[in-house]
């Protein structure tokens, strides 16, 4: 029997144990494979206590010197890229693949994009005429800050709150998902080696209302980074506001692909399906309802399903594997859940139904074949909910006017794809979608340049906004009477 991995956190530079631990699932085989702290209210103390003591010292270490320091992890990281794909499909369910080709590459960048950006970044001035005045902005670090993130894309977005964060001066206590902590503590040891002073990034694992909570309600913590679901965020927008703390909120998604007659039937067609379905659809940012204008809905389903039902499901270590395991047995059961809801609506199971053939190793994990719909009313809970799974819907549509009422009409405004030739109706169509980002006639191109952020429930601040520095730094205006 293989021995279980036992993670610990990672306090003031060290690797500290717990008192109490939880069980951390494979997603391929349903089997417990590493044990996870159970920290509370006492380990996140001592985590805020270092991060604390650590803050004055950091953020006056010249900016050259921290972005060298991060230049240095993304390197140590390369050099052991395989080990942490494979560390994150195991602890994910993502094909190894992907994890290779897509989450390492991305916290690798995220590093060495905000390493770099900060080097460059230029103070506002404007100077007043009539009065002879000269007002510039300066920026400061915040102090600790406090991350929480989700188990989707575990190093993807860990890294994308700790790199901006410690690139402006802050020093932080993260808290990642309970159900992918092997990964991140994994990441320490890069830490560690890379020699981050102690204190700088303290990483806390535990269970989200006892060990999260403990982090984002923390008066010596002024500024929390949230990416998660929209019900959490509600709870930890309730605990924030009455500190007046800083906090960004990157939440959950019902993301409309729109597609008009014009487009390029063969790109938008892939696309589609890789945005639908890819890690097993649990990305904020995969598409759950495509509209199909009249003319095209036909020959787009008919395709759209052939080629859906050849995508592979299974094991995440091989190489032909499009879709892996979903995180956990819950979530599995909650995703087909909205499959049978679709079948009591009278809605068409066009495919995802049929028997899955899994080798014995992997028999208890947690699988289920992408799944297309059609035939579904706008007001189903299948067009409204997020489902976070490899479900998708697919409706036709006639008039521009009509599709961007019936995309618009969700809680969320996370993202949008949209296809068509016509450069008018793109920019025209893009400008009335209420959404964060559009992507017109492509998917999850991401510029760490640009902010990134949701609108309406899916969320508040846009992190990713560096230039400005806004969102990780406390930014000042002086005024000088000349
Ligand atoms: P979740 O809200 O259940 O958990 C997210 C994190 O919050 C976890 O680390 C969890 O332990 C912690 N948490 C839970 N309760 C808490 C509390 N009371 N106080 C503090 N922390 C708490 O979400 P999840 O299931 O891990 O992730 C899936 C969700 O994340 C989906 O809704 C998805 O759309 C969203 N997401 C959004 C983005 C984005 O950028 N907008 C990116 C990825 C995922």
């Amino acid at each position: 029997m293989e021995s279980k991995v036992v993670v610990s956190n990672f306090i003031n530079g060290e690797f500290v144990s717990t008192d109490n631990y939880i069980d951390s699932f494979d997603p391929s085989t349903g089997e417990v494979w590493a044990k996870i702290p159970d920290s509370g209210e006492k380990e996140v103390n001592e985590a805020v206590n270092a991060a604390k003591a650590a803050f004055p010292k950091w953020a006056n270490t010249p900016v050259l010197e921290r972005s060298k320091l991060m230049l240095k992890i993304a390197d140590l990281i390369e050099a052991r890229q395989s080990e942490f794909a494979e560390l994150e499909s195991r602890d994910q369910g993502k094909p190894v693949w992907l994890s290779k080709s897509v989450d390492i590459p991305r916290l690798m960048h995220n590093f060495r994009s905000f390493a770099t950006a900060v080097l460059h970044h230029v103070n506002r001035s404007s100077v007043m005429e009539p009065v002879n005045a000269v007002n510039y902005t300066v920026n400061d670090p915040v102090g600790v800050a406090g991350l929480v993130s989700p188990w989707n894309l575990p190093l993807y977005l860990l890294s994308f709150k700790v790199a901006p964060a410690i690139a402006c001066g802050n020093t932080v206590v993260a808290k990642p998902s309970e159900m992918t902590s092997v990964t991140a503590w994994k990441l320490c040891e890069i830490f560690k080696e890379a020699g981050v002073p102690p204190g700088v990034i303290n990483i806390v694992f535990g269970v989200g209302p006892r060990a999260g909570e403990a982090l984002v309600k923390h008066p010596d913590v002024p500024l929390v980074s949230f990416t998660g679901g929209t019900v959490t965020a509600k709870r930890i927008r309730e605990v924030c506001a009455p500190h007046c703390k800083k906090f960004s909120l990157e939440l959950g998604g019902k993301n409309p692909a729109v597609i008009f007659d014009d487009a390029d039937f063969e790109k938008c067609l892939s696309t589609t399906i890789r945005s639908s379905f890819v890690n097993q659809g649990e990305i904020c940012l995969c598409t759950s309802r495509i509209y199909v204008q009249r003319a095209m809905y036909p020959k787009f389903v008919e395709k759209f399903v052939s080629e859906t039902k050849k995508l592979t499901v299974g094991n995440p270590k091989n190489e032909k594997t499009f879709m892996g395991a979903l995180i956990s047995k819950e979530h599995l059961a909650k995703v087909k859940g909205y499959v049978d809801i679709a079948e009591k609506e009278g809605a068409t199971i066009a495919c995802g139904k049929e028997e899955l053939n899994l080798e014995d190793s992997i028999k208890n994990g947690y699988y289920m074949r992408p799944t297309v719909i059609t035939d579904v009313k706008d007001d189903s809970r299948l067009m409204k909910e997020e489902i976070f799974g490899p479900v998708t819907c697919i409706v036709p549509f006639d008039t521009e006017e009509e599709v961007i009422r019936r995309a618009n009409d969700v809680e969320y405004g996370l993202a949008a794809t949209l296809w068509t030739q016509d450069a008018s109706r793109l920019h025209r169509v893009s400008r009335c979608l209420q959404v964060g980002t559009v992507w017109a006639n492509c998917w999850l191109v991401r510029d760490l340049n640009m902010p990134f952020g949701g609108m309406k429930n899916s969320g508040m601040g846009s992190e990713g906004n560096f230039d400005s520095m806004e969102f990780f730094t406390n930014q000042k205006t002086i005024c000088v009477k000349l």
